[in-house]
């Protein structure tokens, strides 16, 4: 069969022949994908050779090559491009996959091999290896205990079930997630239930018949402008109750997955699930997570109660007595429009997707000498772009693919994806990367030589979500690494997201604004007052945002810290543990995360609804006991971007450290290559000063 996965793809930069790519090419290439990898493992486990870094650690690094290379394309594709095929190939072959990683990990002579290494240069304090070396030996030893490679006999089948189970179970979690999203729709009456809508909103409507769906650029801003409470009540509950119940049903997937991470942790001596995965972070224990939260907590309660308290007071002027979480957005909107005359229908004229995308684009070519070209290479979906990143220099950084608006087939959300990483190859030779940003902006209507034709306009979050991928695209295209595991995003998963909220900072900057932000019909400006109301307006509902970020951060901690129920140090009254459990059990899970949000609450809880079963980060992606990740490197990006507005935004030579923090990937310890670009630790004060809770 001519399978283009079995070719090397070298036109354009390695540009992926997505036109010759058919779904039946996915399941043969996977599977020749993991033979190939078992004789690359079982050479290096049976290498008669004594084991050596080269000969096992370095060796380790580049197996799988072809495995890899499919799973880049299938796994994307499946997220932003997925037919119930592949949906379904993707079940049927994860227990292959999940089989096929656990013997990888569970190879006795193998990890032997990688513990001799190990103990052989611990012995000697490490010398002659570099430090990305020594992090690298390091990584793939605790890699290995943290993958069950030392539990024997009955712990080690119990251990192989659990894993393998757990992979099942976040598939069909997030399949679960992605239908239930997908499916829902509700046909509006275009003569009765507009009340409220903005034009830029009614004329998508129009487009889609007039259904409302669940995905983003549908729901939210049906949520922020429309007058009918009756319909926002619907939307809300319709949102909030995803796979609650019925066919999408989470909840049992919630149960054994939180049961079995827990026994993870305990086959493995961790008291907790949380304690096993925060070793190799830079929080390093759910201890210095919690105080972080909490730390956050104190600070900002009080302003977030007193933002809620004056929506919801903007509300009781129109008469709305019983203010209910679907009243929130609407009034918000209702009170930063009056407040700052500032909203999104304001702004969105000046933020076509062309010209954000040239500011976005342009960001990096002003502080990294960066440029971007687009390329005729074939893709997957009319929707999707391909460029080529060049350096300053003039060398290829690497491919970038662009996919900007929904479809059915689509995960709802934003993120950015690696179809190959960067490295250099063991005969000298480099791969430089392709990665991918995914988006979901609403789409253009009409084609451009239409007299009624509107370019796809974004709001201020949506261009702030775009800085935001960028930024994690900037990290994967710059990266200057030797080796495939330490290469790009491959950092603490609480170091991951400083890139690209770093990036999220230039959004309020005047100095950016200007670079693109003009009207689409006159090409004129964005107007000076609008910027300084946008300015006025940064801080409004600050503090509310941040107690939704805990809330959501705690919740994940409660989910995973259950371990310490038993020795009673937590107590919640909807976990317990009768003396024939091994773990602790959840019971109803609406009442857990009601207790375990409870600390963040800001507005009625209404029942039925819940965030957890549709909490896709901690539940199929990569996120359990992580999701502080993203306040965690907050502090830091406002620390850094603190640092660009005192030494000036363009500063080519603090724009230069930074690149260098962007090249670095995992091979320096992230806290000590923070230092490197500060010269100083970072502090929690810029955060605060920017969410205007210290002045
Ligand atoms: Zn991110």
């Amino acid at each position: 069969m001519n399978n283009p996965f079995f070719e090397e793809w070298t036109a354009h930069h390695g540009a992926i022949p997505f036109d010759r790519i058919k779904t039946e090419h996915y399941k043969p290439a996977l599977l020749r994908g993991i033979e190939e990898e078992e004789r690359e493992i079982d050479a290096i486990a049976n290498n008669p050779e004594a084991p050596t870094f080269q000969n096992t650690i370095e060796a380790l690094e580049y197996t799988g090559a072809l495995l890899n290379k499919v799973e880049g394309v299938f796994y994307n594709l499946m997220e932003c491009d997925g037919t119930d095929e592949m949906l379904a190939l993707a079940e049927e072959m994860q227990p292959i996959l999940s089989k096929h990683s656990l013997d990888i990990s569970l190879n006795e002579k193998l990890f032997q091999r990688v513990q001799t290494v190990w103990e052989q240069f611990k012995a000697n304090d490490f010398a002659g290896l570099t430090t990305a070396q020594q992090r690298m030996l390091k990584a793939h030893y605790e890699g290995y205990l943290k993958a069950g490679a030392t539990l024997q006999g009955e712990a080690r089948e119990r251990w192989r079930t659990v894993c393998s189970e757990l992979d099942s179970l976040r598939l069909s979690y997030g399949q679960n997630v992605q239908k239930a999203t997908g499916e829902w729709s509700y046909q509006l009456n275009a003569e009765t239930d507009l009340d409220g809508l903005p034009d830029f909103y009614t004329e998508s409507l129009k487009a889609n018949g007039y259904k409302v769906t669940l995905l983003a650029p549908s729901y939210r801003p049906f949520m922020q402008y429309s007058a009918r409470r009756d319909l926002r009540e619907m939307l809300y509950r319709a949102y909030n109750s995803r796979c609650t119940s019925g066919q999408y049903d989470n909840t049992d997937n919630i149960r054994r997955i939180v049961t079995l991470r827990q026994e993870q942790a305990d086959l493995l001596g961790f008291q907790t699930f949380a304690d096993m995965r925060l070793t190799n972070t830079m929080a390093k224990t759910p201890e210095s997570v919690n105080n972080l939260l909490n730390q956050l907590l104190d600070a900002y309660k009080k302003p977030a109660m007193a933002d809620v308290a004056a929506v919801a007071a903007r509300a009781k002027a129109d008469g709305i007595t019983d203010f209910q979480p679907w009243d929130f957005s609407y009034y918000s909107e209702k009170l930063k429009t009056e407040k700052y005359n500032f909203n999104d229908a304001l702004i969105k004229p000046y933020f076509s997707l062309e010209r954000v995308k040239k500011g976005v684009f342009g960001l990096a070519t002003n502080l990294y000498g960066v440029t971007f070209r687009k390329i005729d290479v074939p893709v997957y979906n009319p929707d999707v772009e391909c460029f080529e990143v060049i350096d300053r220099d003039s060398t290829l950084l690497g491919l970038l693919y662009t996919d900007f608006f929904p479809r059915e087939t689509k995960r709802p959300g934003a993120w950015m994806t690696e179809f190959r990483g960067q490295h250099i190859n063991p005969d000298g030779t480099e791969q430089r990367p392709i990665i991918q940003i995914v988006m979901s902006f609403s789409k253009p209507i009409g084609q451009p030589t239409d007299s009624t034709y509107t370019p796809s306009l974004l709001t201020y979050d949506e261009a702030r979500t775009f800085l935001h991928e960028f930024g994690h695209s900037l990290h994967g295209l710059l990266t200057k690494c030797t080796y495939p595991s330490q290469s790009g995003t491959n950092v603490a998963h609480d170091f991951v997201e400083l890139p690209s909220q770093f990036n999220e900072n230039f959004i309020d900057e005047k100095e950016f604004l200007d670079t693109f932000a003009a009207d689409w019909q006159t090409g004129e400006p964005i107007p000076q007052d609008l910027i300084d109301r946008l300015h006025k307006a940064q801080t409004y509902n600050s503090a509310y945002a941040c107690l939704r970020q805990l809330s959501f951060g705690m919740l994940d901690m409660k989910f995973h810290t259950l371990g310490a129920l038993a020795n009673g140090s937590i107590q919640m009254a909807d976990v317990e543990r009768k003396p024939t459990d091994k773990y602790p059990q959840l019971g109803n899970i609406e009442q857990f995360e009601k207790e375990a949000m409870a600390p963040t609450k800001l507005m009625n809880t209404v029942d039925g609804t819940m965030m957890c079963t549709s909490f896709t980060h901690i539940f199929s992606g990569g996120y359990a006991a992580g999701y502080y990740g993203y306040k965690w490197a907050e502090v830091l990006d406002a620390d850094a971007f603190a640092v660009f507005k005192r030494e000036g935004l363009s500063n080519a030579e603090t724009a230069a450290r930074f690149r260098h923090l962007l090249e670095s990937g995992d091979t320096i310890d992230p806290a000590e290559l923070y230092k490197q670009f500060k010269g100083d630790n970072p502090s929690i004060e810029a955060l605060m000063r920017r969410d205007g809770i210290v002045k």
